[in-house]
């Protein structure tokens, strides 16, 4: 069914979610409408260059991490030296820290599979460790197990590896019931808190995983959940090599691959173009309007529209009446969690060779009695170590993630708590990491994660794919069902969207 404005399905929003499920029902011969408001793809997943902050100015930089929940909280020198200066030409930044988990071989890897490929994007993997009380503990990636943590988990019977085994074991129901026991919870009943080096580095784990800071708020079923449905079928084959990885050129260059595919199966992609709301008959969909030119609207029509946009915001462009008052309030309700992401330019390495190419978590930047909710986690990565093409050469570009509540990412007060105490903490472990830094910047994201992976709202009990309340109506994004890091939940939320659509089951749960 094509013709004019008429489309078998329409995709609102070209996040990584949206690009999933568009991508998935035009393979399978639908003709598929993607209506993106930005002037480009990605959504959250986005990559600025450097050059383009000097050329387009500081107020289109400012708008432009508006759009995506972040904002500018400061920086070294002042913003306007380094546009003037030319500072920040020949780095490339993602907005916020952004790695690919396993170097993108859980749903992001299914999903390439699922959709032929995506051409000769590169990937660079990597490892990624704890760092505590002055030692660097490796997480696990393929058949690589940490030989301290391991002697210590024989030598005192802490069963270390349970964490990432007894999934395997577990039915998808098992695993369902485990989505309300916190991390702390599940480790006291192992006996894993005994020991205080295992217990703080699945702690770092599951913060990488979930971006909670407190334990007693993870949902450990749907790490589990992940690690069965993502990994697990790649444990014995070979592909789960990496702990984390970097697209090659910026996050965004994965999703301008996946529109570039998009395109190959015939889909239609318009950026540029705001939906401002989605059309009902009956209680059925029937199509969008989007802003025209002159003020005026445009329509167009199917029976099928997916949402990316995330749920908490689905009635920006619905309206509540067509769901039940309670659905709408509950939605409305769920919270995210942000981060504070600072990048650094610097102008040499003070750390040994082999640690510059790990990714770094430690469990304490600042206490929770500095008023956080939790103590406040750091993952950090010389990006430009891994991938080469994100700074000038002779330059490093440091990347790093602080999870913070919501409430404490548009807190200017508990930000600047984090924003002064960083470079002490890095030189703490770096003697000379200071002097190494040529500029600065603070992002600021209040919306990394769209919907938390807390103990209160995990995987199985976000929104739903399919809408049980208007017929035609679907979500895509890390905001409808899901489990896993944050653009790999988008993904399997993308597939699990397609699948509904089509009355196909792509193995993606
Ligand atoms: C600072 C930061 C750091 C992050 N770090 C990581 C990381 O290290 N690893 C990781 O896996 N993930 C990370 N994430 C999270 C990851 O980027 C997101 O989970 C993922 O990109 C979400 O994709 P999505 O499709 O659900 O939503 P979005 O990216 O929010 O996509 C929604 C899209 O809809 C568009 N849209 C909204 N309203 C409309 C409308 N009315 N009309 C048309 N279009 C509309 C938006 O412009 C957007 O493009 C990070 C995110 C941020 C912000």
């Amino acid at each position: 069914m094509s013709g004019n404005n008429k489309y078998d399905a329409i995709v609102v929003g070209a996040g990584v979610g949206g690009l999933s499920v568009g991508s998935l029902l035009a393979k399978e011969g639908l003709q598929v409408l993607i209506l993106e408001q930005a002037d480009r793809v990605g959504g959250r997943a986005l990559s600025i260059k450097g050059s383009e902050i000097s050329e387009n100015g500081l107020e289109w930089y400012k708008t432009l991490l508006a759009s995506q929940y972040s904002y500018l909280a400061g920086s070294e020198p002042e913003i306007k030296t380094m546009i003037k200066k030319r500072m920040l030409a020949g780095y490339t930044l993602d907005i916020g820290y952004h790695a690919i988990s396993a170097n993108g071989a859980g749903y992001m890897y299914d999903f390439e599979v699922l959709i032929g490929g995506i051409g000769d994007l590169k990937k660079h993997g990597g490892h990624w460790g704890s760092h505590y009380k002055g030692n660097i503990y490796q997480d696990i990636a393929g058949n690589y197990i940490d030989p301290e943590l391991y002697r210590i988990s024989r030598e005192e019977g802490i069963p270390y590896l349970d964490f990432y085994t007894d999934c395997g074991m577990m039915t998808d129901e098992q695993i369902d019931k485990l989505e309300k026991v916190s991390l702390q919870e599940w480790a006291e009943k192992k006996g894993i808190v005994k020991n205080d080096i295992i217990y703080n580095h699945l702690h770092a784990v599951s913060t990488l995983f979930s971006t909670i800071n407190n334990p007693e708020d993870i949902s450990v079923g749907d790490i589990f959940h992940y690690f069965k449905n993502a990994f697990g079928p790649k444990a014995q084959t070979g592909l789960l090599k990496y702990t984390g990885g970097f697209i090659e050129g910026g996050v965004m260059e994965w999703s301008k691959a996946v529109a570039a595919r998009f395109a190959s199966f015939g889909g239609t992609l318009k950026t540029n173009t705001r939906v401002n709301r989605i059309t009902t008959r009956d209680g059925k969909v029937t199509g969008v309007m989007v802003d025209g030119k002159n003020g005026g609207q445009e329509q167009f029509e199917s029976e099928i529209v997916i949402s990316n946009i995330p749920a908490q915001q689905t009635f920006k462009v619905i309206d509540k009446s067509h769901f039940p008052e309670q659905w709408a309030s509950a939605t409305e309700k769920m919270y995210g969690y942000g981060s504070y992401a600072p990048y650094m330019g610097l102008n040499k390495l003070v750390m040994p060779e082999k640690e510059s190419r790990l990714g770094l978590k430690n469990t304490c930047v600042l206490p929770k009695e500095e008023g956080f909710d939790y103590d406040v986690y750091i993952c950090w990565n010389i990006q430009s170590v891994l991938d080469q093409s994100v700074a000038p050469e002779g330059k490093y570009l440091y990347t790093a993630y602080l999870p913070m509540t919501e409430k404490e990412s548009l807190n200017k007060e508990m930000v600047n708590k984090l924003v002064n105490r960083l470079p002490d903490f890095m030189e703490e472990i770096y003697p000379g990491f200071k002097e190494s830094i040529d500029w600065k910047l603070d992002i600021v994201c209040w919306k990394l994660e769209g919907i938390a992976k807390s103990v209160s709202q995990p995987g199985t009990r976000k929104i739903p794919v399919k809408s049980e309340y208007v017929d035609g109506l679907y979500f895509a994004g890390d905001t409808a069902k899901g489990s896993g890091v944050a653009m790999d939940c988008a993904i399997a939320s993308g597939v699990i969207c397609a699948g509904e659509v089509l009355g196909k089951d792509f193995g993606i749960r």
